[in-house]
């Protein structure tokens, strides 16, 4: 089974994700646990949230892939920024009990200097503060194109953040395409050998969700600008492998592309028909 959907707005709420994704012929989706450049959360309403758990059952859908906002940094060198991290994802994961069993995804952020080890370490640091055992939610650290100081542009480095978190079974990996392709990863020509390299990092069983995006820049530019699929460097029949690759089966695969519900509307549909 192929589970598809893409990144959505949350601004009519809950219900209406649901909605709007099976619209799109989507069967998963992803969307801001709140504004993306961070603050404050809107309220949850608890009837809302419980519409979509009987839509979502009803109609078959994987697992949602929320996102924290992209602005966090749970490595920067102000106090106040890394406080704001916790704090967010914090509340974040208790928000996410009213949609249980799914994951939340997180950029692991820029060391802004401070070297990837310490990056690394801090990143560590606030999992292990925020994670608790009771959470159903799969926390997901995001593979990273490498731009700027981003930790996260090495599978080693995602391996060495798990590596220190306690609470194992609430970690994993989400996977974007336009990333890893991004960050060097050559999934064009040997798609094989870098899941086999993955394997053997970080290990394949913690893989839990795909993003789909193709590229505006070529393998190892350390960019991360996503292009509409077919339209950048990986193309179609890249992405095309990459979702049904048979050790990627079952993964929610979300798209991030520049578009409208129109064209993630048609993108699904290409992808779904992909052979
Ligand atoms: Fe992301
Ligand atoms: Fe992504
Ligand atoms: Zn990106």
């Amino acid at each position: 089974m192929l589970y598809i959907g893409y990144h959505l707005s949350s601004v009519n709420g809950f219900l209406a994700m649901g909605l709007e994704a099976i619209n799109a012929g989507a069967n998963t989706f992803a969307f801001f646990t709140r504004n993306p450049r961070g603050g404050k959360a809107k309220a949850i309403d608890p009837d809302d949230a419980s519409a979509l758990r009987g839509l979502l059952t009803g109609n078959n859908f994987g697992r949602l892939v929320a996102h924290a906002p992209y602005t966090l940094n749970p490595c920067s060198d102000k106090p106040n920024v890394l406080e704001f991290a916790r704090v967010c994802m914090e509340d974040d994961l208790k928000r996410m009990e009213y949609l249980p069993d799914n994951y939340y995804n997180f950029h692991p952020g820029s060391h802004v200097g401070q070297g990837t080890e310490a990056g690394i370490e801090m990143i560590t640091a606030l999992l292990n503060d925020i994670l608790s055992p009771e959470q159903t939610t799969t926390v997901l650290l995001e593979t990273m194109s490498g731009k700027g100081s981003e930790v996260g542009g090495k599978f080693e480095e995602l391996a060495a953040i798990i590596d220190g978190v306690e609470l194992k079974d609430k970690i994993g990996v989400c996977m974007d395409s336009c990333h890893i392709s991004d960050a060097g990863y050559d999934i064009i020509n040997d798609l094989d050998g870098v899941l086999d390299e993955f394997d053997r990092v970080v290990g394949l069983d913690r893989l839990k969700a795909l993003h789909v995006n193709d590229s505006k820049n070529p393998p190892g530019s350390h960019k991360d600008r996503h292009a509409c699929i077919g339209e950048g460097e990986l193309g179609l029949d890249v992405i095309g492998r990459f979702i049904n690759h048979p050790k990627l089966t079952g993964l929610p695969c979300i798209l991030e592309t520049p578009n409208e519900f129109e064209g993630y509307k048609r993108e699904i549909q290409m992808l779904r028909e992909w052979k």
